[in-house]
């Protein structure tokens, strides 16, 4: 019975979704902003949506981070190596007012050397670029939604 029900029910949403350019119904752009900007969720552009799936393959193998200990010890706990920026720091949106200062102290020149090394052609550069781009464009902090 359960399994019926929740076949009837996502059927009735397909058919709703289906239905609704139709109907005037969609959901555009601008819901999607007043939706998800209080969670600091800017939408992505198409670009950013293709080229996502390639921005997140580190395999944490910890080659990047090799030279890059006296940069993190000088950055006072701002950057912990690559791999950190790679794996972690660039993974939540929300977060990347954050990410971007950890991005700040590793040069574009310096992710193009370690690209070059790293196992699994993670195109740091990129990485870093729509870290910063989608940074832009979050609201301050302090309208972040709360609970
Ligand atoms: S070298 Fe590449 S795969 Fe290895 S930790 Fe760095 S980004 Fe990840």
């Amino acid at each position: 019975m359960e399994r019926l029900h929740a076949f009837l029910l996502l059927g009735l949403c397909l058919l709703k979704s289906l239905l609704a350019p139709l109907l005037g119904a969609r959901r555009g752009l601008g819901d999607f902003e007043r939706s998800y900007a209080p969670d600091r969720l800017p939408p992505l552009t198409p670009h950013e949506r293709r080229a996502l799936p390639t921005l997140s393959g580190c395999i944490a193998c910890g080659l990047c981070d090799l030279g890059e200990g006296l940069r993190a010890g000088r950055s006072s706990g701002v950057y912990d190596g690559p791999m950190d920026l790679m794996l972690a720091s660039s993974r939540s949106m929300p977060d990347f007012d954050a990410a971007a200062r950890s991005f700040a102290a590793v040069s574009d020149e310096r992710l193009a050397e370690l690209e070059l090394r790293c196992p699994a052609r993670v195109p740091m550069r990129e990485v870093a670029a729509f870290v910063r781009a989608k940074s832009a464009e979050l609201p301050s902090p302090s309208r972040r939604r709360m609970g």
